[in-house]
């Protein structure tokens, strides 16, 4: 077969080395790709939202399968882009449709989505420019801190998260009032603040079936010991230890069955993914959002823990008979570190020529924001390379993940060196 994989990070260079080592697979493009995907597979420079350029390229290259990696080509609609052509409706695209991406990229549409099916998740309620006062009120009398959410896509900026009813109120006035994320905050959702620790765990469904994929933790922050701003993610690990047997059992009936169960319910095809962000708290799962794609830099671990064929598993949900399927997982531990450009996540240095890669040891280079100047390869991304290394013990993995990015160079380098150490 000929796959395409849409998307240019890390998530999708993972995607790539996991898509070429199958025998099913024999020609593989990224588009617009990486410095690193092209030694899975051919870049063509075309973006992930451009549907005319990708559908020429899908019938020039004979393309027949299309695995979409972000989610702005999702929620603005690539797969409905492909069932409305009648040279492209044939082709299987993994990703949902519009309708249930917008379990990404709505907030509400999201939150509506779980209560309607009894899903567990933080108590809300949503807001627009005519509700301010209501939502101001509202406010007064809900506990601290307080979350409000921008409904649609916001960049992964649109979540604040404040400690005084002034702060909320501020914020809520911002965002509803004076468009502080666009059109994106023109619905609020106020919700709950959860405390616990977070898990992210990985759906793959045909819209009937279904199988989990390996688990995942991610490091959000930029500073060591989950300080300092928000990042795109700076490493994650896979497994986690306390998403035991037990623990999944909970998540497995009281979320993901729901989840499959309710789109179904709800009559809205779903082939692709679904990402849910947990809360665990005092060992119950509670949701946080559903993202419509993989994570990044969680695909990196995981993808190193699936010991089956990938591509078999996207085929299962391409035709719809994924609960034929086999997914061997590795038992052992994958960890991921992301090494970022001088500056991230705010302004940050750019063309850096990157050395060093040919002395990494025992990992995994996933390229990211990278692209090809002549012969060298520098940085062109705030999050540059993801480090992953696999292990039998999460100790050695650790360890490895993090010897192997010092061993990388390029002015400005940095990446976290306590990934996964809190879980030791
Ligand atoms: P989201 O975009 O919904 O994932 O939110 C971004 C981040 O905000 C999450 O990964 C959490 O760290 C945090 N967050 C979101 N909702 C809540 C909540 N209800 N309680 C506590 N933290 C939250």
């Amino acid at each position: 077969m000929n796959i395409l994989i849409l998307g240019s990070g890390g998530r999708e260079s993972a995607f790539a080395w996991k898509v070429a080592q199958s025998p099913k697979c024999e020609k593989l493009f990224i588009a617009p790709g990486n410095a690193g995907t092209k030694q899975y597979g051919t870049n063509v420079n075309i973006k992930v939202t451009d549907f005319e350029g990708i559908k020429a390229l899908v019938l020039s290259e004979g393309i027949n399968l299309v695995l979409v990696g972000p989610e702005e080509p999702l929620v603005k609609g690539v797969h409905d882009f492909f069932l409305a052509d009648e040279q492209l409706k044939n082709i299987p695209v993994v990703g949902p449709q519009q309708e249930g991406a917008q379990l990404e990229g709505s907030k509400d549409f999201s939150k509506q989505f779980m209560e309607k099916h009894n899903i567990p998740t933080a108590a809300y309620k949503t807001f627009t420019k005519d509700t301010l006062q209501d939502g101001l009120t509202y406010l007064a009398t809900a506990g601290l801190p307080v979350v409000l959410k921008a409904d649609g896509l916001a960049a992964g900026k649109g979540v604040l998260i404040c400690l005084t009813l002034e702060e909320a109120q501020t914020e809520l006035t911002a965002m509803l009032a004076d468009a502080k994320f666009g059109e994106a905050s023109s619905r609020v959702v106020v919700e709950q603040f959860l405390t616990g620790i977070e898990l992210s765990v990985f759906v793959m469904t045909d819209g009937n079936s279904y199988k989990i994929l390996p688990e995942a933790k991610d490091y959000k922050r930029i500073g060591e010991g989950d300080t300092g701003l928000n990042t795109g993610g700076m490493g994650s690990i896979s497994p986690v230890p306390f998403a035991d047997v037990a623990y999944m059992k909970k998540v497995e009936e009281r979320v993901i069955i729901p989840t499959v169960e309710g789109l179904k319910k709800d009559g809205i095809p779903y082939k692709g993914f679904i990402f849910i962000g947990l809360m665990n708290s005092n060992g119950e799962p509670w949701v946080i959002e559903y993202n419509c794609r993989m994570g990044d830099p969680e695909t990196e671990s995981v993808m190193r823990r699936i010991d089956s064929d990938f591509v078999d598993l996207l085929l299962g949900v391409a035709e719809g008979n994924l609960n034929e399927k086999e997914i061997i997982i590795s038992p052992k531990t994958a960890a991921t570190v992301v090494m970022v450009a001088g500056g991230y996540p705010g302004e940050y240095l750019k063309n850096k020529v990157i050395t060093g890669t040919e002395n990494v040891r025992d990992s995994i280079v996933f390229h990211a924001g990278t692209s090809m100047d002549g012969d060298d390869i520098i940085t062109t991304g705030g999050r540059v390379l993801a480090i992953t290394t696999v292990q039998d013990d999460m100790f050695s993995a650790l360890q490895q993940a993090t010897a192997d990015a010092s061993r990388i160079y390029y002015d400005g380098m940095y990446f976290r060196k306590d990934i996964g150490f809190d879980l030791l």
